[in-house]
């Protein structure tokens, strides 16, 4: 998918999902509304209907104005101006909420108009499994005062929601298929950049296998004219250089292969007791020809730099770090190899003062076919492979690496292994 499709597709899955969500939430508020409505307008009758029969049973008349006041969304006050018999309050109470199926938990308060004083209260729930028994069986009868009397629904939000099960399970369905979207957005966007990626590695692969081959076919079509073999030394000068060639491309075969033998779960150490210090010296023997113009420091303190790993792959690990110290530096670059003891591990550093690293990609560096975008910085060429080889390596090994590094300062990665032996 192109770059320019992909963004409109992702421009319309951000409006789509917002504009579904905001639909969703819109008409789950409205319902929640007509529900708490419908709640307050079925109390109010109720409550309506208890007070016209307590002001009949006291023989007053019932008032025009409704003596129910609703004061917040879950208490009610209402008016008797009259006594109030505490038993016939709660049965009516109870009665008349259970005719019109409110299933609810509920306190009510029975007050004094003249100094507001509570002088009896009583919690009430009618919740299907929690029902509790009306205690008011000897209640007392309040006479000769006024009253009024309130009702307050500690529970009522949770009871809405509860009879909004089906807007809930909406809701979670659309929760399901946003965070499924989601994902497979994630999965587009991680496919693309993994093609990207594996595209950018056949390019490089191709480049860096076709200059030494072509140089090896042109070295040879030179060899093959007779007049060549008397002339020992361009001979010797074209042999060279296919070796040298040869050598280049095994090199660039063996980075593919490291990787792919870690991959290979089969991956079998052959561990051995091996000296750290003796294995730096022979791979910094072994690029003798490249360090030639290079400053390259040997700082190796520890004691008794003996570590349980596999030769080849401990050895190709700091073949790898020396290489991209020489790789990402210039030709007058110093480079230091140190060690040194913490506790029982020894530590190792390859510390050049290259080009660096920008620390937003201290992480990426390690991943697999993950290159430092460089701009017109370098072109240096390669798989991006190497540190990822050494990461597990270090990782199959016990030990940990670390880079510090700053842009246009230079970079240290640093390694620490388990000893074999304590010192
Ligand atoms: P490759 O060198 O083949 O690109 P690596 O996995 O060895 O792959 O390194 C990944 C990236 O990390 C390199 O492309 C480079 O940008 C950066 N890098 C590695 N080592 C150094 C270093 N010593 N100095 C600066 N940059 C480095």
């Amino acid at each position: 998918m192109k770059r320019e499709t992909l963004r409109y597709v992702l421009l319309l899955a951000i409006i789509s999902v917002t504009g579904i969500i905001s639909i969703q939430i819109y008409w789950f508020s409205r319902a929640f509304d007509l529900r708490n409505k419908q709640f307050n307008q079925t109390v109010n009758v109720a409550l309506r209907s208890v007070v016209d029969q307590i002001l009949t049973y006291n023989g007053r008349t019932i008032p025009q104005v409704n003596p129910v006041e609703q004061l917040s969304s879950n208490y009610f006050v209402v008016m008797v101006n009259g006594e109030i018999d505490a038993n016939l309050l709660e049965t009516l109470l109870v009665n008349e909420f259970k005719a019109r199926a409110l299933e609810v938990e509920f306190d009510y308060g029975i007050f004094n108009c003249v100094d507001e004083k509570m002088v009896f209260g009583n919690s009430i729930s009618l919740v299907e499994n929690k029902r509790t028994k009306p205690k008011a069986v000897n209640l007392p009868i309040w006479e000769d005062n006024d009253y009024y009397f309130g009702v307050m629904f500690p529970n009522k939000q949770a009871t809405l929601l509860n009879q909004m099960n089906i807007w809930i399970f909406s809701s979670a369905v659309l929760f399901i298929v946003v965070l499924f979207f989601a994902y497979a957005l994630f999965i587009i966007f991680r496919q693309r950049k993994f093609s990207q990626t594996q595209k950018q590695f056949i390019n490089n692969m191709t480049h860096e296998f076709r200059t030494p081959i072509s140089t090896i076919q042109l070295s040879s079509a030179v060899l093959q004219d007779p007049a060549l073999i008397k002339d020992t030394e361009r001979l010797n000068t074209y042999a060279k250089i296919i070796k040298e060639e040869s050598n280049k491309l095994l090199h660039q075969v063996e980075n593919v292969l490291q990787v792919a033998i870690i991959e290979d779960k089969k991956l079998r150490l052959k561990k051995e007791q091996i000296n750290v210090h003796e294995i730096v010296e022979e791979v910094i023997q072994g690029f003798k020809v490249l360090l030639a113009d290079r400053t390259i420091e040997l700082d190796l303190k520890s004691t008794n730099p003996i570590i349980a790993g596999d030769k080849t792959h401990f050895s190709n690990l700091i073949k790898n770090l020396v290489d991209n110290a020489i790789k990402y530096s210039n030709e007058h670059t110093e480079i230091s190899i140190k060690t040194y003891d913490v506790k029982n591990r020894i530590v190792i550093e390859v510390q050049d003062n290259g080009i660096g690293i920008p620390s937003s990609y201290h992480k990426k560096i390690f991943r697999k076919f993950y290159r430092v975008p460089t701009g017109n910085i370098h072109d240096v060429k390669g798989f991006g492979l190497g540190l990822n080889y050494v990461k597990n390596m270090t990782k199959i090994h016990g030990g940990q690496i670390t880079v510090e590094s700053q842009e246009g300062k230079g970079s240290i990665f640093k390694l620490v292994f388990p000893k074999a032996y304590a010192s």
